[in-house]
């Protein structure tokens, strides 16, 4: 996906994406600013950016939720983000945290096209090494 976010917004949308679709629980902008550890209005002022992008919904009680457009783009950065995860720790044997926190710092920004080569040369892992799933496997393109 050609869509270009910044790293916060990288970091929202994941966090979106986990705890609402993933986790099903309600996430607030408060909720949001607890994870990353930044005020509410500084949380806010992204989140508008984001609704404006048409990546996120924000309902009447401030209940974030991603849109159909915003989940295909969360998707494709976790996909990259625990792809990463699995070579850092596989390969490279870094520690777990370590590793998602090198990862956050570029899943964003690398292409499916090298994170597909990637996959499939670790033998297209269905989970990241937290356990988590690894959305699309192998075949990011047919979505
Ligand atoms: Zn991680």
């Amino acid at each position: 996906m050609a869509l270009k976010v910044t790293r916060r917004e990288a970091d929202y949308i994941k966090i979106v994406y986990e705890k609402s679709v993933e986790e099903q629980h309600k996430v607030t902008s408060g909720i949001i600013a607890k994870e990353v550890g930044v005020r509410t209005p500084t949380v806010i002022e992204v989140l508008w950016k984001l609704k404006k992008r048409k990546l996120v919904s924000i309902g009447k009680a401030g209940e974030i939720t991603l849109t159909k457009r915003g989940l295909k783009l969360a998707e494709v950065i976790i996909r990259k983000h625990r792809i990463l995860e699995t070579y850092f720790v596989k390969e490279l044997n870094l520690d777990l945290t370590f590793a998602c926190k090198e990862s956050s710092n570029v899943d964003y920004l690398l292409s499916s096209e090298v994170m597909d080569k990637l996959c499939s040369i670790l033998g297209n892992p269905c989970n990241c090494p937290h356990g988590k799933p690894i959305p699309y496997k192998g075949k990011i393109n047919e979505v």
